[in-house]
């Protein structure tokens, strides 16, 4: 199995925290479209004929784009990759751009699931972030997809902002669970460099993010979903049980998949490629029937690293029977003894060579992984 990343990289007004690859001005909009169909039959070849499991259009802003616009990119896939039957078709939506007209069209058109950037259900927190839309609209869109029957649902949720109170989460939590979605992404605000955010924080205008806040509302956060049946099957992804997220499940676990579209990137199992990221010039090296790639192959080493940063971040953890198998003996002997340490210091239980995060590992899964990462010459 295998899967479909469509890059739509265009957006309403920049929210003050982003740093996706995305623009606000939609003048080359119609013609970014017709380059994603076209790259969708040039790389017709690179899953090697697997059927296509998920099909995910993120962005950016998915739902900005027209529906004609969104049906001929899924006509070409559906004409050109054997889409499996009952494959997950997952569509990134704003609130402010959910209408009762769309979500009519993207159900007829066959999308399946519905992933909406909510980030907070309060407006001082969406002014704060730059959000176009405001609290009333993310419910009631919320409750306008589930009457059309968008019942597999997901929203995204910012915690550690710093108009946030520990309250105010807890109330955006709360709100959540009484909406009944079975699925919840959530995350720490991060303050990236080069955005507006970092630049406001810089000059004194806004309040700096506070890292203590942001891991008190984790711990929250963790306990909150975990006591209403959620699975934390992922670092920033709680879901109901039966409702993963299929797509950025199979990215963890190692899948293939392809994406479209400025900026996309696409693994083959044992080689990454990325799409340039610059508009014009992906839709001129398309018109030119060229590839906008860069692409690199993927050594023991990176493909181990990959494997011990997203395992540990999952639910189903590292298993060193499979890295024995996959790698070979010097790196089984090198994780199972490196990790010892962790286990020592109560981050990581150890069952069954499966090793896995506790909620105190979790709270430092990046650092603790590339603790673990191996240099070539080890
Ligand atoms: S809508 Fe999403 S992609 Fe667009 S600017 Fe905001 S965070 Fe970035």
């Amino acid at each position: 199995m295998a899967g479909i990343y469509i890059h739509i990289p265009y957006c309403r007004q920049k929210c003050h925290y982003c740093n996706f690859f995305s623009v606000a001005s939609g003048k080359q909009l119609p013609e970014t479209m017709d380059a994603i169909c076209e790259e969708a039959l040039l790389q017709k070849n690179y899953l090697k004929g697997l059927p296509i499991d998920t099909l995910y259009f993120g962005g950016g802003t998915p739902s900005l784009i027209n529906s004609s616009h969104l049906n001929k990119i899924l006509e070409t896939l559906t004409s050109s990759y054997s889409i499996a039957p009952g494959a997950e078709i997952t569509l990134e939506a704003n609130p402010d751009d959910i209408t009762q007209k769309k979500l009519d069209e993207w159900k007829a058109m066959g999308i399946n699931r519905l992933s909406i950037g909510v980030q907070s259900f309060r407006d001082e927190d969406l002014k704060y972030l730059n959000r176009v839309h405001n609290s009333n609209k993310a419910l009631e869109c919320i409750q306008q997809a589930q009457t059309t029957g968008f019942h597999n649902l997901t929203i995204d949720l910012i915690y550690g902002i710093p108009t946030l109170t520990t309250e105010a989460w807890m109330g955006n939590l709360e709100i959540t669970r009484g909406l009944e979605i079975p699925h919840i992404s959530a995350y720490a605000l991060t303050v990236e460099p080069r955005t507006a955010l970092e630049v406001m924080i810089r000059k004194g205008k806004y309040a700096p993010v506070d890292e203590a806040q942001s891991v008190s509302h984790f711990k929250l956060l963790v306990q909150f979903m975990q006591d209403n049946g959620f699975l934390h099957y992922e670092i920033s992804n709680f879901c109901l049980p039966g409702s993963f997220a299929r797509h950025n499940t199979a990215y963890w676990q190692g899948e293939p998949y392809l994406g479209l579209g400025p900026s996309a990137h696409s693994f083959s199992g044992n080689s990454r490629q990325w799409n340039v990221s610059g508009i014009s010039e992906y839709i001129h090296s398309i018109s030119e029937r060229t590839f906008p790639i860069d692409s690199e192959q993927l050594t023991k080493v990176q493909l181990y690293n990959e494997y011990v940063m997203t395992g540990l971040r999952t639910m189903w953890g590292c298993n060193a029977h499979e890295i024995r198998q996959r790698f070979g003996e010097v790196f089984y002997t090198q994780f199972t003894g490196r990790i010892r340490k962790f286990i020592d210091s109560g981050l990581v239980t150890e069952s069954d060579q499966d090793y896995k995060l506790t909620l105190s590992g979790k709270l430092f899964a990046d650092g603790l992984a590339s603790d673990l990462f191996i240099t070539d010459g080890h």
